[in-house]
């Protein structure tokens, strides 16, 4: 979720969430209580993690290694964190567990990046390797802010981006996430009466059509470049150009800057498209060229699919320090 989702909810709902904590809002700053300030470094980054009132059953120090996990996982991704200077804030919410209600904003409080988000003070560490939200959040800051009609591209950018970037980062297997882009990806076609993604702005089309957008889109690339360029060259690219969450930029700009570092036009190409009618995706089709099929609850892989290279190399583990990414030539 982006800070858009946020102003989108009814200001009598951000009144009553904020009681509930304790936390006045206003603006986008937080005014919460901080009761521990924690600092997680990695190259070139400084994340400050700030914690509200509350006991966590598990332990602060377990709280904030989770959120360096989903830092790790971000920066593997990206080859570096996005942005120097980060603070997340977390605040605890008693008498549950989970992680829920995650919003990111560029440019806060001297920060370029602030993500606040709630955790349950009965989460228990299998709900924290379940949890997909902190990492989601964070991915968020590595995408200039966009106009209001392309926010489906923030969030199908961070639905794409997220399970790819902790399988590359070793906390999740491969199988795990195909199962899920089965599952989710159906939501993201478009339905009668719609008119492309800038101009359909339902949770389906925002979230999944956006994340459908970034599958065809990586799968395409790879295609066209042997399999050694894909989606993450270009986003990475973007990064590169500064084009982080503080920053506000035109799509088209950064869909230039991705396509100028993969060689094509893939992600321009299909914009023109993509933002003004319905493009349907023929998904069992796409599922069967990639190699992956349904077994049980589970799903397999076909090694001798026409494009099973491509879906090994978009789930590629990431080897090592430096976050490096290894290409298949
Ligand atoms: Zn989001």
């Amino acid at each position: 979720m982006t800070v858009r989702q946020m102003l989108m909810v009814s200001a009598a709902t951000l009144f009553l969430s904020a009681l509930g904590t304790g936390a006045a809002f206003q603006g986008g700053h937080e005014r919460a209580k901080v009761v521990l300030t924690r600092s997680i470094e990695l190259p070139g980054t400084v994340i400050q993690v700030d914690f509200g009132e509350g006991r966590f059953d598990v332990g602060d120090e377990v709280i904030l290694r989770h959120v360096e996990g989903a830092a790790e996982a971000v920066a593997t991704y990206f080859g570096r964190f996005p942005v120097a200077r980060a603070r997340v804030l977390i605040l605890p919410e008693g008498g549950r567990g989970g992680v829920s209600q995650g919003t990111t904003w560029g440019h806060r409080g001297g920060m370029q990046g602030f993500t606040r988000i709630r955790v349950g003070e009965k989460v228990t560490p299998g709900e924290l390797k379940d949890d997909w939200m902190m990492t989601h959040e964070l991915v968020h800051m590595a995408f200039p802010d966009v106009a209001e009609e392309h926010h489906w591209i923030e969030e199908g950018m961070a639905t794409y981006v997220e399970p790819i970037a902790r399988v590359q980062a070793g906390q999740l297997e491969a199988k795990t996430i195909w199962r899920d882009m089965m599952e989710g990806m159906p939501k993201g076609e478009p339905e009668p009466g719609d008119e492309g993604l800038d101009h359909t702005h339902t949770w389906g089309r925002t979230y999944w059509g956006g994340g459908l957008f970034c599958l065809v889109a990586d799968t395409e690339i790879r295609k066209q470049t042997h399999n050694r360029k894909g989606l993450q060259d270009a986003l990475r690219a973007v990064v590169d150009a500064g084009g982080s969450i503080d920053q506000e930029w035109p799509l088209e700009r950064v869909f230039a800057v991705g396509d100028q570092a993969t060689g094509t036009h893939v992600l321009s190409t299909m914009y023109k498209r993509w933002s003004v009618e319905p493009v349907p995706v023929d998904l069992a089709a796409l599922w069967g060229q990639l190699g992956v099929r349904r077994s049980g609850d589970d799903v397999e892989f076909d090694a001798k699919a026409p494009l099973a290279k491509v879906r090994e190399a978009i789930t590629r583990r990431v080897a090592g320090t430096g976050h490096r990414l290894v290409h298949e030539n």
